[in-house]
């Protein structure tokens, strides 16, 4: 038996859903919500105070940009397939228990906070900032996730203010906790530690969700080799898993990550040299449009490395809240010409929710088959979209049953919620 260290990633108000991105614009356009123009703006802690654990403020800051440039210079077979930059604002000094308040946005732990009217995600602080905050010993993180969080949560980050420009929604600020305490040197029940180049992973899976990255499922099945004591396949493990299973392995970006950051924010050589999967996933009658559902692009012949999921029906409006969303389609990008992959589905992990979900459905989607559909599919030529004609399908039949009643209407509008705080043993 083993505890598990968990990545947070905040949670939201409605009408706000996570989703393959983090957050979707369920209100009125059904697309993914990104920081303008591919410009992430951030403020870092500062100051001799502005010490990660063992770290000094001007090595944390050291780590936090290399990891920043890292995502920003994302690349494919070669090619530069993310456009986003980073701009680093004021230093924001030293943060902690006396002026967290001012700079971070959240409900404290136990008590119920009052649901902010749209686009406020959380809280009413905005501030025009986007605060990176060093906590030195787990305090600030045991004060906004509940006392004792600081032994299990290594960081958490998100979006927290998006607004409405034109139309189109965007992310205006972020924040991040990164929580010093496992690297402060003392390793001891009340005290865990890890060595900081695994911490480094978790600092990289941080970075990815201020970006606007959701996390993933890819190579789960490597995930619960690596728990078993088998690390030969640890390379399959996305810097975006929903847990921290080998923090110098997720360091590393994997294909799932690369093309995840890329489909958001996707440079011209990233549209025009790969190519792309659509099609819908369903309920067992192939009618019945059904979200939820985890589909996997793998290469033939190296399917660990070169695989990449999309969870259909992660582009809707509406409220939703039983992951009953009449949508269900998919579309898998950064597919390489002439390369055989094979189409895969799969449910999501009950074992993901709250903060370690991957959206859009919370608590995952559940009642059917995995399955790898017969055949493989290929495209011939750069920036091909493949919606039919290959030997796979591009339809996902599931074995969910069709539902024999109508949905419930969806409720009201409910608060933000809380991240759950989650110390256990991974069952996927
Ligand atoms: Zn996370």
């Amino acid at each position: 038996m083993r505890a598990l260290f968990f990545f947070l990633i905040l949670a939201f108000a409605w009408p706000l859903r996570a989703a393959g991105p983090i957050l979707v614009d369920t209100e009125v356009t059904g697309l993914s919500v990104l920081w303008k123009d591919g410009v992430v703006r951030v403020n870092l802690e500062s100051g001799a105070g502005g010490t990660l654990g063992s770290l000094s403020n001007d090595e944390a800051v050291a780590l936090v940009r290399g990891f920043f440039e890292d995502w920003s210079a994302t690349g494919i077979d070669g090619l530069a397939t993310a456009a986003v930059v980073f701009q680093e604002g004021a230093p924001l000094g030293s943060v902690d228990g006396s002026n967290l308040d001012d700079h971070f946005t959240y409900c404290p732990p136990g008590k119920s906070c009052p649901a902010e009217d749209p686009p406020f995600v959380s809280g009413s602080a905005r501030t025009g900032q986007s605060p990176i905050l060093f906590d030195d010993d787990g305090s600030i993180t045991d004060a906004i996730q509940g006392k004792g969080a600081s032994l299990s949560i290594l960081g958490f980050a998100g979006p927290r203010v998006v607004e409405r420009e034109d139309g189109v929604l965007y992310i205006t600020e972020g924040q991040a906790v990164l929580n010093g305490k496992f690297i402060n040197g003392v390793s001891e029940p009340a005290d865990p530690e890890v060595p900081v180049e695994e911490f480094s992973g978790a600092i990289f899976h941080e970075l990815g969700h201020l970006i606007g990255l959701d996390h993933t499922q890819v190579n789960l099945g490597s995930v619960v080799k690596h728990l078993k004591g088998d690390a030969s396949e640890a390379e399959a493990i996305p810097t975006m898993f929903p847990l921290f299973i080998d923090g110098a392995a997720q360091l590393t970006p994997h294909y799932d990550d690369q093309v995840a950051i890329s489909s958001l924010y996707p440079s011209p050589a990233f549209g025009s040299n790969f190519c792309r999967i659509e099609g819908t996933a369903f309920r067992a009658d192939g009618a019945t449009e059904l979200q939820g559902v985890n589909v996997i692009a793998a290469n033939g012949s190296d399917p660990l490395a070169e695989s990449t999921s999309f969870v259909s029906g992660s582009f809707f409006t509406g409220a939703f809240p039983d992951c009953d969303a009449p949508a269900g389609e998919f579309v898998i990008a950064g597919l390489k010409p002439d390369v055989s992959y094979t189409l895969q589905f799969e449910p999501i992990s009950q074992a993901f929710t709250g903060g370690s979900s991957v959206e859009p459905c919370d608590p995952p989607q559940k009642d059917f088959e995995a399955e790898v559909l017969p055949g493989v599919f290929r495209c011939s030529s750069k920036g091909e979209t493949i919606t039919v004609g290959s030997e796979a399908t591009t339809d996902v039949v599931t074995t969910k049953a069709v539902a024999v009643a109508p949905p419930p209407p969806p409720p009201p509008s409910e608060g933000s919620g809380g991240c759950s705080l989650v110390i256990s043993d991974f069952a996927p």
